[in-house]
């Protein structure tokens, strides 16, 4: 174990030795390692990491998260080096819409506005209008008139949270994020009986089984942030426990209870956010590999319905 925090705090100096020396910036998704969060420069939900990479001034950008994010941040910053420690951490979201099933299913539907969650590929993205966020879905939506048709991909959760929430009628694809489909209702039942004061908060990927019941919905950022000025002493937590971490540091007394998955276990991390290491963080700074390249006609085309969030949001 001794050795083990040696390890981990030579990796997270040698890091930041190099980071200072390329140029480079730190960002990270909340459901990375805490490890790998206490080194970021900046941590955030994938709109907040969009918007940060759109300014950085530095030559490189580490992104730690999966590479549908690292793709957004190439696709903003053409001219910067993006590397991601691990070119396998993919998403099961993005991963549920093939580019080629996805072109034949809106030519279906070529009077309809295409809005799709920023979770999905670069492919998905060059053939969307606008693309959302969970923070800033809401308002895509409502911007646009009410007699509008609207496909809205990949996440047919979150679509249909959305769906109801706005009182809109949305064209879904069959989509889903495979952590947060399987958190437990029975076991969400039995903690609450257990913890009768805590706040159920959710993110809306999850089913609605476990979202009928929550008393916040939103975005990791949003979560964090209404624990931070709720004054309940107990949250019950169903997204990606990497989330708590930040929870605990700004509410060292308040407890944070993960919501378990259909196994029982408390264990829901997403095995493609958790395939980043320290090490492999070292690896990609030091070589500049795996590097994220977009063909040019590609790039622009995903950027013009980014950039429509970005104006609207
Ligand atoms: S938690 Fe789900 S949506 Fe987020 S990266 Fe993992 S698989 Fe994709």
């Amino acid at each position: 174990m001794i050795i083990l925090r040696i390890n981990v705090i030579n990796y997270k100096n040698k890091i930041l030795e190099l980071k200072k020396q390329k140029n480079a910036v730190i960002l990270a998704h909340y459901y990375q390692d805490p490890d790998i969060q206490d080194i970021a420069d900046y941590m955030g939900d994938s709109l907040a990491l969009a918007k940060y990479a759109q300014k950085t001034n530095a030559d490189i950008i580490l992104f730690c998260g999966v590479h549908f994010m690292c793709e957004t941040a190439k696709i903003l910053n053409p001219e910067k080096i993006v590397v991601l420690p691990d070119l396998n951490a993919g998403c099961s979201l993005a991963d549920s819409a093939p580019p080629s099933e996805f072109k034949k299913w809106i030519d279906k539907y070529p009077d309809h506005t295409v809005i799709s969650y920023i979770n999905c590929s670069a492919e998905i993205k060059s053939m969307s209008d606008i693309i959302c966020t969970s923070s800033n879905a809401e308002q895509i939506i409502n911007s646009l008139p009410l007699d509008e048709k609207i496909i809205f991909a990949p996440d047919k959760y979150l679509g249909g949270y959305l769906q109801k929430k706005l009182n809109r009628k949305l064209k879904l694809w069959d989509g889903a994020c495979q952590v947060h489909v399987i958190f437990s209702e029975k076991e969400l039942i039995k903690l609450s009986v257990r913890y009768p004061e805590a706040k159920l908060l959710a993110h809306p990927e999850c089913d609605d089984n476990i979202l009928k019941h929550a008393d916040h919905i939103g975005s990791t950022t949003s979560i964090i942030n209404f624990a931070k000025n709720n004054s309940s002493k107990q949250f019950i937590i169903a997204t990606e426990p990497g989330v708590i971490h930040q929870m605990q540091k700004q509410n060292p007394t308040k407890e944070f209870i993960p919501l378990p998955n259909n196994e029982g276990c408390a264990c829901n991390e997403c095995p493609h956010m958790r395939l980043n290491t320290l090490e492999k963080m070292y690896q990609a700074l030091d070589t500049l590999n795996p590097e994220i390249i977009l063909p040019e006609e590609l790039r622009l085309k995903a950027l013009k319905p980014l950039q429509r969030m970005m104006d609207l949001s």
